[in-house]
């Protein structure tokens, strides 16, 4: 068995569960058996039937009153208490932050090595992985020993796509857990504004950097954007100097983003940055400088001021 988990926010799953659930096909087919999703919480159990339509046949929902809220000890103590019931070959979650980290405390708890943002497997004694490294800047070939093998898969690499298993079977498991899996965990949420578009699902966004001067200097882009019903994002200076909140961040430590097109205004374009925008389906920059990193790897690119530039675009949109 592979064993798939599932990720979910109180119940939403997230689509990046389908992505692995690619790599875990192909996976499960070189080895000989079959893809077990794993569901962390009561709240996810509903989310057992829609898998059948990616190549799932068995499911097990973890089951525990604490677990419908994401607490990374805990659920990693249901998912290695699931591993030792059943000797999986390998474990796969997604390469997401909470991915990530729960795949982290699962190899902690099972004393077993684990390789992050994967984007293929060749099965074996040993797997021998490509993963991305350097927040997406190279591509690193290793082996991954252990007899069962932990693993991520690197995000928005394996395309989504059905492969109808004929239902799936779900059982329960009651994962035993203490106080000491509850340190942290999540205890209150803000709401994101109503009526935004999220940067992560946006078909267009508009970010802006060093260049665009000033809080108020992002008005145009929220024009611009809001013209093209598309998002706002910002480079790590503008959110360290405070003219955009951090979660409008795009890059290594902020979102990654994938929309139909990017608009970077004023952003030169570091290798931190470009991590998290390189999924642009096309890069549209806007400089002064045409020596701009971002310059030399946009698809297309305007040489000039962004404060003349936009509002030129945005006139012409109008029109
Ligand atoms: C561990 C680590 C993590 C990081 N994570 C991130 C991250 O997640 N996201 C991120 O963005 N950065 C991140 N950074 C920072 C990154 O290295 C860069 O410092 C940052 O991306 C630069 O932001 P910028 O492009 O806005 O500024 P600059 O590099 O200063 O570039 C400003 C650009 O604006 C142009 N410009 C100036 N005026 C105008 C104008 N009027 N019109 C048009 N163009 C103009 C300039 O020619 C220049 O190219 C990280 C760094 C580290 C060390």
């Amino acid at each position: 068995m592979i064993l798939g988990i599932i990720e979910h926010d109180r119940g939403q799953l997230n689509n990046q569960s389908l992505e692995m659930l690619t790599l875990a096909r192909q996976v499960a087919a070189d080895e000989g058996v079959g893809i077990t999703a794993v569901l962390i919480g009561n709240n996810s159990a509903h989310l057992a039937d829609n898998l059948a339509a990616y190549g799932v046949s068995q499911a097990i929902v973890a089951s525990h009153d604490g677990l419908d809220e994401y607490a990374p000890a805990a659920w990693a103590a249901a998912v290695a208490q699931i591993a030792q019931a059943n000797t999986p070959k390998a474990i796969m979650a997604t390469g997401t932050d909470r991915g990530n980290e729960l795949m982290a405390h699962v190899a902690a708890q099972l004393n077993l090595a684990m390789a992050a943002n994967v984007t293929q497997v060749t099965v074996g004694d040993s797997y021998d992985i490509t993963r991305v490294r350097w927040g997406g800047s190279l591509f690193e070939e290793a082996k991954l020993h252990g007899n069962i093998k932990l693993l991520t898969v690197a995000p928005l690499v394996q395309e989504v796509s059905e492969a109808p298993s004929g239902g799936v079977t779900v059982e329960t498991f009651s994962p035993e857990l203490d106080d000491k899996h509850f340190r942290v965990r999540v205890t209150s949420r803000e709401a994101p504004e109503a009526d935004k578009i999220s940067l992560a699902e946006a078909r267009l966004v508009v970010g802006g950097g060093r260049g665009v001067g000033s809080a108020e200097g992002f008005a145009v882009l929220d024009e611009l954007a809001e013209l093209l019903n598309g998002a706002v994002g910002g480079s790590r200076v503008a959110t360290n100097l405070g003219w955009r909140p951090h979660h409008d961040q795009v890059g290594q430590t902020g979102t990654r983003i994938a929309p139909d097109l990017y608009i970077a205004c004023g952003i030169s374009g570091a290798i931190q940055h470009w991590v998290g925008c390189k999924g642009s389906k096309k890069i549209l920059a806007i400089n002064t400088d045409p020596e701009a990193p971002m310059m030399t790897k946009a698809d297309y690119a305007v040489i000039g001021n962004l404060h003349e530039v936009l509002p030129a675009l945005i006139a012409e949109l109008k029109k």
